[in-house]
């Protein structure tokens, strides 16, 4: 029996073998509205726990640092043994969810820049917003501040471009990140599933992800293996090139060494590249 650290509310962190490290297991439990609404959806899970780790795989692959080490059973995920900050990082390509009901700026307009909002991981306070200065006088320096807003533009870039790949337009996206027990090095920590991002069909719009639930529209553990199934089929297409090209005398065709954020354009959010036309 494995001796429990953290409970979560879908997620169970086991000591393992080795002190620096942790098992996680993802659970069939789907959340909303701060565990008000709970339900299970059996396999949801796992195929959370899969699509992670392809994310997080793809993330180590091109040297942005993460919790991720490797699968170590279909639900349970090896990884760095990490102190969390307790802050939630959420960055948006689109405007939806809280934005589009706390601004006037309209659902499914596109953000030239993406958008960067901290909050603070705390439930009896409902997670609120925090502002740069209120983080200052909370011991975040501006070199942690700045370090975090450099990582999560870093990952954004990378899993746009994923997603993007296999039709989806990814809308937003949670992130948590903590500093290993081993070396204190900043990483990105938590899960990375459609049940912390929002993900809407290129081509009709549907949303992919916890959305679904949250507005009791059904069809969950459908959208999410979906996903699952055309990450599976991306990343062996990609395994397949990789192969053919490390057997050719041609180089890589990416050097993931030179990896960068480049810099962000500053522009109006334009009307014209609204994804929905009203509310
Ligand atoms: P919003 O602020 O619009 O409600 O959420 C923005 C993005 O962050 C969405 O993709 C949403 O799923 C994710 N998100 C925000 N808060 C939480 C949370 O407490 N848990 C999870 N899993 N995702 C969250």
């Amino acid at each position: 029996m494995m001796n429990i650290i953290y409970k979560g509310k879908v997620k169970t962190i086991y000591e393992s073998d080795n002190s620096y490290e942790v098992l996680i297991d993802h659970e069939d439990k789907i959340c909303a509205g701060n565990g008000k609404k709970q339900d299970i959806i059996v396999g949801k899970g796992l195929v959370n726990s899969q699509i992670s780790a392809i994310l997080f795989e793809q993330l180590n692959d091109v040297g942005v640092k993460t919790h991720y080490l490797k699968m170590a059973g279909v639900n349970l995920m090896r990884c760095h043994f990490v102190d969390m900050l307790p802050l939630e990082v959420v960055i948006r390509n689109f405007v939806a969810g809280s934005l589009a009901k706390e601004t006037h700026l309209r659902k499914g307009i596109h953000l030239n820049y993406p958008l960067i909002d901290f909050y603070l991981k705390d439930d009896e306070l409902g997670d609120p917003l925090l502002t740069e200065d209120r983080m200052r006088n909370m011991g975040y320096s501006d070199i942690l501040i700045g370090l975090l807003r450099k990582r999560v533009l870093e990952i954004n870039l990378v899993l746009t471009s994923i997603f993007d790949s296999i039709g989806l337009h990814l809308i937003d996206l949670k992130l948590e990140f903590g500093r290993t027990i081993r070396d204190a090095t900043l990483v990105l920590a938590d899960e990375l599933s459609p049940d912390n991002m929002r993900l809407w069909s290129q081509e009709t719009h549907e949303s992919k992800d916890k959305d679904l639930y949250r507005k009791d529209q059904g069809g969950v553990f459908e959208a999410y293996s979906e996903v699952l199934n055309k990450l599976t089929v991306l990343v062996e297409e990609r395994k397949a090139v990789v192969v053919e090209s490390s057997t050719s005398s041609d180089p890589l065709p990416v050097d993931i060494s030179e990896f960068d954020v480049p810099e962000p354009k500053m522009e109006e959010p334009s009307p014209e590249s609204s994804l929905v036309s009203s509310e």
